[in-house]
This record gives structure tokens, sequence and C-alpha cells, in this order.
């Protein structure tokens, strides 16, 4: 596996500091897998990272004033949001700990289901503990399982995301989990799928077991290890802040055992209590899995994405533009081993 970087320069005359000549380093690197270029603007990094720290007035403002018509608070969970036919979930409703799997009002895809992440209608990321986030995947699968017995044909990949603040796409402050189940893989996913499987004949080895090695060698982006999951910075992050939680000869999600399920839940925790310290508070998930009830983990496993999203200001600045929307390449402004260094502390036993 070949980790490849280069540097690129852009010069100019800055009137920041009397018209002298400036030069801007840009280094670039290449994602070892898909071969997606990253650029690593360091240069930019003063000037962007103020916007993911949340305007708190704001923030509270937004708090209260939804708090009142929010479906998923305890006194109108039951009122106010739709049941699954009982084909699919005889019980209408599934319930783990505090947490609710429901089906969403207009779904994104054959399968649509909103977890519920607990009572409250608001918490700091630094909240998320551990139990909650594992009772919500767990919630997450079993609607899954459910849905896949059901329509075996229909559902072949199935996916948990989140997106946490209306900077990430969240329309509900309530914190919750989305479960997708669909016939085709996703765009991302059926690609790193497809190249794990290129890379696994071509090299008779799993690139993701030989990735974690490599990592765990060098240590410079690795964060840590929850059990048999595996938390690092990518070499090549697509988005700012993103670190992968990979699980160890998984690629199933209807194959994850409890403890699985644990782990995950326990990087995640820890992650977000990092980011919390950061001044983040906005982010979107995705668990990138195998197709159900397969298990393809000889050349893919199941991993966990998340990345940090700008935070509620009134400038109202998207992190999203032409470049990542359009030509489908961005840029970070810290390295994956600065923030993997600042992670790693959250993750010591
Ligand atoms: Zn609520």
């Amino acid at each position: 596996m070949e980790l490849e970087a280069w540097e690129g320069r852009a010069e100019l005359l800055s009137p920041l500091k009397g018209f002298e000549r400036e030069v801007q380093v840009i280094e670039y690197r290449r994602d070892p897998l898909t071969g997606h270029i990253t650029a690593l603007v360091k240069a930019r990094a003063d000037y962007v990272l103020k916007y993911f720290r949340p305007d708190l007035e704001l923030l509270e403002e937004l708090v209260a004033s939804s708090r009142r018509s929010c479906p998923f608070c305890p006194e109108a969970i039951e009122e106010r949001t739709p049941l699954f036919p009982p084909d699919l979930l005889p019980e209408g409703r599934l319930k783990v700990g505090d947490c609710w799997a429901i089906p969403s009002l207009f779904s994104h895809s054959e399968l649509n289901a909103i977890v519920v992440l607990g009572r409250e209608h608001f918490r700091r990321l630094d909240q998320m503990d551990e139990r909650l986030l594992a009772d919500g995947l767990t919630a997450a699968i079993e609607v899954l399982r459910s849905a896949k017995e059901a329509r075996p044909d229909d559902l072949r990949y199935g996916t948990v995301i989140m997106n946490y603040a209306p900077t990430a796409g969240a329309s509900q402050i309530h914190p919750h989990m989305q479960v997708l189940a669909t016939k085709e893989p996703f765009n991302a996913l059926g690609e790193l799928i497809s190249l794990s499987l290129d890379y696994r004949e071509r090299n008779s080895r799993c690139f993701w077991e030989e990735l974690v090695e490599l990592e765990a060698d060098r240590g410079e982006r690795l964060v840590g290890r929850v059990g048999n999951s595996w938390w690092l910075a990518p070499f090549a992050p697509k988005r700012r802040h993103e670190v992968w939680g990979l699980l160890q000869g998984r690629s199933d999600l209807l194959g994850l055992r409890r403890g699985d399920v644990e782990d995950l839940a326990g990087g995640l925790s820890r992650l977000l209590r990092a980011y919390h310290d950061l001044g983040i508070c906005s982010f979107n998930m995705a668990i990138l899995a195998g197709p159900l009830g397969e298990d393809i983990s000889h050349y893919f496993w199941l991993q966990v994405r998340i990345c940090a999203r700008f935070g509620l200001k009134k400038s109202l600045l998207s992190d999203f533009w032409a470049l990542p929307v359009l030509l489908n390449q961005d840029e970070v402004f810290e390295s994956p081993e600065s923030y993997a260094t600042r992670f790693r502390p959250y993750f010591r036993p």
C-alpha cells in the first residue's frame, strides 16, 4: 500500500504583508484505495476553524423554540409519530432503553427508520454517552433485521447515519439516527466495496486489515482501539476532523454481536467528547457495511465514518461549496496526524 503526498505552491503579493510576495504551500494527498485527492491547506486554518464553534445564544434559542413542536420528545412521540405496518414490525414502534425506532414520515429509501436517542430534547456532544449510543444502534439494527426478514429482496444494503444540528442537515434538533436500506449500494459504499474486492484479487490481502496494520505500526494517525474496533484519522481525509472506526473482521450490520455494538458506541462517544472539547457541536456520521446478511469481511470491513461540520452561526456560511458539491474534492485545514494526537487521550483505557 502506497501513501502518496506532494506539494503545490500558490503565490501572491499580500496586502496583509505590505504587498510582499507570499508563498502558500498546499499539500495534496491521495487516498490509497479510491485514489481521491484531498488538499491540506494549513494557511486557511485560522480563517476557517472559527466557523466550527457555534453561536451559543443562537443555539439556545433554537433548542427552546424547537422543543415546543418536537415530535420526538417523550410527551409527543406516541401521539405524533407513525407506526411500522404489522408485516414489517408487529409492535409498530421498537423501544430499546430510552431509544425509540419509528418510521420516517417522508422516506429517503425503501426502509427509512428514525431512531430517537433518549428523552432529552438536546444534548451537547459530551452528553452522548456510550449506553445511549449502544441502545440507539441496537434499535437501528433490530429494525433493519425485521425489515430484511419482511422484504429480503428489496433491502440488500443498509446504513445507520446521523446528522447533528441544522448545519449538518438535521431538520430536528432532538438527537436521532436514521436507518436506511435499499436494493442498490449507496454510491460511495458501492465504490468502496468494489475497490476493496479488486484490491483483494490483486494483492491476495484485505485492504482494511493491511491499513490497520500499517496505521498501528506507524502510530501517527491511530487514535485508539476500543475492543474489536480500530479508530484512525485517514491519510487523506475528505472532510474536516474525519475519523474512521473499523470493525475488525466484520462486514455485516446484521451479523454484529453485542460486544461489537458496544465497541462502536464506545468509540463514537469518546470521539464526540473530543469534538465537544474542540468547540465542535455539529457532525455527520455514517456506517458503511457490506450486503445485509452476507459476510464479505475477507475483503471489506464494516466502518463508521464521522466528520465535523460548521456550527450554528448568524453568518450562515456553509462548508459545502462548489469544489466538494460539484467536483467531488475537498480540503482540510489540520493534518490527520495533528488531530489524531489531540483525540488520542480520549481513547486511553
Ligand atoms: Zn424533542
